[in-house]
């Protein structure tokens, strides 16, 4: 669905991401891991073309990244951050529906009240208490169930999760891991998930990159990296990882 080739990205003579070469199969739940600053966030970053790159070609899709409308292809791929995004002028429903009500997915109002409340409903939020909240008035791990509800809503082609969790205490944190593998499972949505944490890689990838100062060291299954690391590099975050 996503390939890189060749793709680098220099910030005035810093190289975040160095000659990139990987691709991303449909379906998949991939993982980047590796340590601050080793170019993760740049890379997916990238796929939504927050980044443009500096050298080499992205395709989505089998096309050029760069000849997308970049609102049409935004609406195609779903985001979730670390700082949680919530609209905090607007209820739960309100964050949830926008992007499909934008697109005009809904034909009437009860498609819509459906929609939200099937997917509260997945996530064991009742709609009757919590549909019509205010951010404001949710846990850390409630507006971050939210913000993952919200980016599945339009039934992207794609999700982004950058460090989704990692501000989460150790419950909602796996709580919220789990609740990705079941949306995962579900929907069959590729979804690409940043982290700095190995046994957060371990648990949920189907296939895991490491990535180390802005180059891709290795990429496999968890039991490939595991039991077969390609470098000293993916051993020692293996070893560090606890
Ligand atoms: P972290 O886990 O800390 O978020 P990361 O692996 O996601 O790290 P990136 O955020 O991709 O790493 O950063 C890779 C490198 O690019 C770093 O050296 C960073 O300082 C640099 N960098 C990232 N964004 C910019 C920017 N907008 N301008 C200049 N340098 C940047």
């Amino acid at each position: 669905l996503v390939e890189f080739q060749h793709v680098s990205k220099e910030f005035a003579g810093n190289t975040a991401v160095n000659n990139l070469n990987l691709t991303i199969q449909n379906g998949e739940l991939f993982v980047l891991v590796g340590p601050s600053g080793s170019g993760k966030t740049t890379t997916l970053k990238m796929i939504n073309s927050l980044e443009k790159p500096t050298g080499g070609t992205i395709l989505f899709d089998n096309k050029e990244l760069a000849s997308y409308n970049i609102l049409k292809l935004r609406w195609k791929i779903g985001y979730v951050l670390q700082q949680i995004a919530l609209f905090p002028n607007m209820s739960v429903a309100q964050n949830i529906a926008l992007i499909p009500e934008l697109q005009h997915q809904f034909k009437s109002k009860s498609d819509r009240i459906n929609l939200v409340n099937n997917l509260l409903t997945s996530v064991d939020l009742d709609p009757k208490t919590y549909a019509n909240r205010m951010p404001s008035e949710l846990s850390g791990g409630e507006q971050q169930r939210i913000g993952i509800l919200r980016a599945f809503a339009c039934e992207p082609q794609v999700v982004l999760m950058d460090e989704a969790f990692s501000a989460l205490d150790p419950i909602s944190r796996t709580q919220l891991q789990n609740l990705v593998l079941k949306m995962h499972t579900e929907t069959k949505t590729t979804i690409v998930f940043v982290t700095h944490d190995m046994n957060e890689a371990m648990k949920l990838g189907d296939r895991i990159g490491v990535m180390d100062n802005g180059i891709l060291q290795q990429v496999g299954s968890p039991t490939d990296i595991a039991q077969n690391p390609a470098n000293e590099l993916v051993s020692e975050l293996f070893a560090n990882s606890g």
